[in-house]
């Protein structure tokens, strides 16, 4: 080890950075978060240091570096951006003793500056000693996944609650038991979720009950995840750190295996699909499921496919939690549609044209779709369908019969963001042909009256055009027209 990590207290300490460029903002930026008061040294500086200078929040000598500058101060950043300029700060400030360092010259500096992971008032700081940058980045990335927002809120949490644990319990032993269990159990996930309440109530228990380990009906809880359209790249901080704490996962049949490798390996899974056509675990038996696990104590992660809210089934489940007085959360997901509009760069709301946006559902407990036709219809209507391959032929006939152009764009998306994913562009009048020709299936969210040349945007070139062959010299609309004739009557 030749770099010593220390965690420096500035509070009311003065701080001198040298240089006013984009540089020395940075340290300013960061030095900003701590109490030290900041004198910045530099002819010129840009706009955010000259405005922060203006608001008196940091000191600005517009002129060279001299060295008196580095009277009183504790540290000494330097970022000139001239090289020249960067070691005449370093050999004055190596001469009077104080600690400095030189942007990007681990050679002129006297210590350098970790990648940090924020989360104030606790502060990873990771440091390669200079020798690869690439994998500080790395390991923060890696732990900005894995520490909450607002893991700082827990620490402080904890700090106001010294004096009241102590004098709770005497017994160190005792008293590191409980600390454990308040940080790492119940307590820490109520303060985490932003539960205020439920903390105060879960520490009262705990403080006046501390030796013994929290009943386990109380703190088992449910938590319904967005697991967005299949790429886990997808899936929010909050997702992972929900999955990571979970004992139990519930998976629904569209939430992609990779999904589950951000779980524990020890959580045990319970898979409880439904297919559209296939073996099924009724709603009731999965409510069961949730309830049973949270009463037994466990964190239950309930995964579904895209947002929980939307075609998620989530009141039933959220109701039957509720109703059994189990803790539950909704954390949100990408859901398909806006994941399918991504894919393929496809706005789904256009200024001035497309004013709303609907989601829709193709399917219905009694089969058939049932939606207001003439409302999705309408000129410049524009929604998306999801569960709608099986009934698109009637979908299609309905609009139609309910005066939707023939011509109205249709763009379907088929495993969205997942391994054999297909983007097909057609029509409405066409909609039914291009799913048979292209074997198209569930999952699949099929957008209707949005196109990208409306946008003033090109159509993807991954994206296939189907439009049916039709014989020479009859009219498109005329042709739909007695269509849905035949079909309506
Ligand atoms: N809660 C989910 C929707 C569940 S309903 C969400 O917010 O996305 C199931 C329907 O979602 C499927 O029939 C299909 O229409 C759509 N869907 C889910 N994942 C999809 C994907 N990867 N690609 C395309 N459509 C998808």
């Amino acid at each position: 080890m030749r770099y010593f990590p220390v965690f420096a207290d500035l509070a009311n300490a003065d701080v001198l950075v040298v240089g006013g460029g984009e540089q020395a903002a940075r340290k300013v930026r960061l030095l900003r978060k701590t109490g030290a008061r900041i004198t910045v040294v530099a002819e010129a500086v840009i706009a955010e240091l000259r405005e922060l200078g203006q608001q008196g929040d940091i000191c600005i000598l517009a002129r060279p570096f001299l060295a008196r500058d580095l009277d009183r101060q504790r540290l000494v950043f330097a970022a000139t951006g001239d090289g020249l300029g960067d070691s005449a700060v370093s050999r004055a400030a190596k001469a009077r003793g104080i600690p400095v360092n030189v942007v990007d010259a681990p050679a002129l500096s006297t210590f350098i500056t970790p990648a940090i992971v924020d989360r104030d008032p606790i502060m990873v700081a990771i440091g390669t000693e200079g020798t690869a940058p690439v994998l500080a980045r790395e390991i923060k990335s890696l732990l900005e996944t894995l520490l909450p927002a607002n893991f700082g809120v827990l620490a402080r949490r904890a700090q106001g609650l010294r004096a009241t644990v102590a004098k709770a319990v005497a017994a160190p032993s005792r008293r590191r038991r409980l600390w454990e269990r308040l940080l790492q159990g119940p307590f820490r996930h109520a303060v985490l979720r932003g539960a205020e309440d439920e903390a105060d109530r879960i520490l009262s228990a705990e403080l006046h009950g501390e030796d013994r380990p929290p009943r386990p009906a109380a703190s088992g809880r449910v938590t319904l995840i967005g697991c967005g359209p299949g790429d886990p790249d997808l899936l929010t901080l909050k997702a992972v750190q929900r999955l990571q704490e979970a004992d139990v996962l519930v998976v629904d049949r569209l939430v992609d295996a990779k999904v589950l490798e951000y779980a524990r390996r020890d959580a045990e899974r319970i898979f409880v699909g439904k297919t559209p056509r296939g073996a099924t675990t009724s709603q009731a038996e999965i409510n069961r499921i949730l309830v049973r696990e949270a009463q037994a104590g466990k964190a239950v992660a309930r995964l579904k496919g895209g947002d929980p809210l939307i075609f998620g089934r989530a009141a039933e489940e959220l109701a039957t939690c509720q109703a059994a007085g189990i803790a539950v959360e909704v954390v949100p997901g990408v859901t398909a549609a806006h994941a399918c509009a991504a894919r393929i760069g496809l706005p789904v709301t256009l200024r001035e044209r497309v004013r709303e946006f609907a989601v829709v559902t193709g399917s219905s407990a009694a089969g058939e779709p049932d939606l207001d036709w003439s409302a999705l219809a309408a000129r410049g209507a524009a929604f998306a369908v999801y569960m709608g391959v099986d009934n698109a032929p009637l979908l299609r006939r309905d609009l139609l019969a309910a005066g939707a152009n023939a011509a109205t764009p249709v763009v379907i998306v088929e495993n969205g963001t997942r391994e054999r994913e297909r983007a097909i562009a057609t029509t409405l009048a066409d909609l039914t042909d291009a799913l048979a020709q292209h074997a198209v299936v569930s999952p699949a969210v099929i957008f209707v009256g949005l196109d990208w040349a409306e946008a003033g945007l090109c159509r993807p070139a991954s994206v296939i055009v189907h439009r049916r062959r039709r014989r020479a010299g009859i009219d498109l609309s005329r042709e739909e027209l007695a269509a849905n004739a035949e079909t309506a009557s």
